[in-house]
């Protein structure tokens, strides 16, 4: 967090809270701007995940949705974890659960179930390792060529892998719907309006709307991307809250969002408001317990080995 002197009278009391209860703010890259703004630690899912284990504050408020507070919850159990609006959710990690997996660990007992860090406690329990999409290429790459592979529950995520790496993986067929929703259509569409641009895509897209990008990556990998490019012009295919940051980083290109669609109530759920309230009650926490904590974290704690 750098620019304090733009901050509201809320943003600074937010900011007092945390530092008189040595909390730290994680938020990412889909949350509000005026959120975003004020975040001690603003990136991806593995980002965050990664700060979450390795931060010494007594408190984590995590902007973002209800997975992430947990992946946070299991890496920290000795941390407060509070998720400002315990009913943001993900509809893509509601798209597995941990029975499914176990009935297809039935039908591919020979496979590694790899999970998108974007699922339950539950179904992580069930995993052998997790993913985000910044390392999942890499994750993948590390299991030996023949090797059948389950990858959960993105569907997109988990073909774009496979035709990438050339892995014999299995999709599970779940997907965002805020990134299902955009097509090819509308890519389009979007590529007639401003002809020089660029196309940049999160690989959770339709692989009809990923053939037709110049570049597929993770939030991190896209704002890298746009950095580096001499493209004056870049239309992104994911969620719109990125393109906060992307425009602070480059002032001197324009980003256009791919679809109208690309927007994330339960993302945007977390508010100024919720997180003060969050601050003065220390409610909704976030705990994940017993054995579903043991077996997701070892999960979880292969990604970041591996990350
Ligand atoms: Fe879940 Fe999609 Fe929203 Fe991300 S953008 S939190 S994957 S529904």
């Amino acid at each position: 967090m750098k620019e304090t002197f733009f901050m509201t009278p809320q943003q600074i009391k937010i900011r007092k809270m945390l530092a008189d209860k040595r909390g730290i703010l994680l938020a990412h890259y889909y949350t509000r701007p005026e959120i975003q703004e004020i975040a001690d630690v603003l990136g991806d899912s593995l980002v965050l995940a990664q700060q979450a284990a390795q931060s010494d504050a007594a408190i984590i408020v995590f902007a973002g949705v209800h997975f992430m507070a947990q992946s946070a919850s299991m890496l920290s159990p000795q941390k407060t974890v509070l998720l400002p609006c315990l009913d943001a959710g993900c509809p893509l990690a509601d798209m597995a659960d941990a029975e499914s997996v176990r009935k297809m660990r039935r039908t591919h007992p020979d496979a590694v179930f790899v999970t998108y860090i974007n699922s339950t406690a539950e179904v992580k329990a069930e995993c052998d390792i997790c993913c985000t999409s910044s390392n999942a290429l890499k994750l993948v790459q590390t299991l030996p060529p023949e090797q059948k592979i389950v990858l959960l529950p993105d569907g997109n995520l988990a073909r774009h892998v496979a035709s990438v790496t050339g892995k014999n993986i299995i999709p599970w067929e779940g997907c965002c719907p805020i990134h299902q929703a955009l097509t090819a259509e509308d890519v389009k569409a979007r590529k007639s309006d401003y002809p020089h641009a660029l196309f940049a895509a999160h690989p959770e897209c339709r692989p009809e709307v990923l053939a037709l990008a110049d570049f597929v990556g993770s939030t991190s990998a896209i704002l890298q991307f746009a950095r580096k490019t001499n493209a004056a012009e870049i239309i992104i295919g994911t969620e719109e809250g990125i393109l906060f940051e992307l425009t602070k980083n480059n002032p001197d290109k324009t980003f256009i969002s791919a679809s109208p669609a690309l927007f994330c109530a339960d993302m945007k759920k977390i508010t100024l408001d919720a997180i003060e309230q969050s601050l003065e009650t220390l409610q909704p926490a976030i705990t994940v317990s017993g054995d579903i904590r043991s077996a997701a974290k070892k999960a979880l704690d292969r990604m970041l080995a591996l990350s």
